[in-house]
């Protein structure tokens, strides 16, 4: 599919599934925000990086990496809690349908370069994760699930701002674990989960080369982003395309 068609498959489904996102988000100089960065990790996001790695630059990747290096420095400026998921596997452990990727010791499971100096920050807190839904990989140990969100030391925390790759996979099923969680009252106080559409991004398998891959799921990226925020959507998230922080007084 060239970009024009792509674009078009785009205006159709947005026609037939449009999403009404939640407009601006305005962080409130109080804080009582979480950060929540999942799989912003080279493996993803780094060009060449590995077999789950973009094979060339991508726009909706790269602006991805800006809007989450400029939430991180206003988030450690504030000194509220960030929390990062790193995918990260052991090589005897498939994930399938999956090829291996992020392999322990690889470097394909650390931040993207342009994160690195997040590593140091005081107010983040990394779990790496050797499954799709980061809720589940940090329960999986019966830790407690606080744990997981950084949540144990920051009971304030009213609101959960995700952002990440893949829009429609880990953010996805992290967003709707989470939600699921709050629903049964088992992440008290948490209010909200909001995904930063801007800050999401997904991978791009066009159709016309995955049905020359054996085994492969096409994957259109316009597509797929599009449909992980509408399901996110359909499971409670708030979308917002716009992240901006309240003037303080
Ligand atoms: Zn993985």
């Amino acid at each position: 599919m060239g970009s024009e068609a792509a674009t078009a498959a785009v205006d159709l489904l947005r026609s037939q599934v449009p999403l009404q996102t939640d407009g601006e988000l305005v962080l409130p100089s109080r804080g009582g925000v979480g950060l929540v960065l999942v799989d912003v990790v080279n493996g993803f996001c780094t060009v060449g990086a590995g077999n789950l790695a973009p094979v060339a630059p991508n726009k909706q990747i790269e602006k991805m990496v800006e809007e989450a290096c400029r939430l991180a420095k206003l988030f450690c400026e504030k000194n509220w809690p960030i929390f990062a998921f790193l995918d990260t596997h052991y090589e005897d452990k498939p994930e399938p349908p999956y090829p291996p990727h992020c392999i322990i010791g690889s470097g394909e499971e650390n931040f993207v370069p342009a994160l690195e100096w997040l590593e140091n920050e005081p107010n983040l807190t990394i779990k790496r994760k050797n499954c799709i839904d980061g809720y589940i990989s940090s329960i999986e140990k019966m830790d407690p699930i606080f744990l997981l969100i950084g949540l144990e030391n920051i009971r304030l925390k009213l609101l959960v701002l995700v952002l990440g790759i893949c829009t429609d996979i880990c953010v996805l099923d992290f967003a709707s674990s989470t939600l699921a969680a709050r629903n049964i009252g088992q992440v008290p106080p948490l209010q909200d989960v909001v995904i930063y559409s801007e800050g999401c991004a997904t991978y791009d398998l066009p159709v016309e080369f995955a049905m020359n891959m054996k085994g492969a799921l096409a994957h259109p990226q316009g597509l797929m982003h599009h449909m992980g925020l509408y399901i996110a959507k359909g499971r409670g998230a708030k979308v917002v395309d716009r992240v901006v922080l309240e003037p303080s007084e």
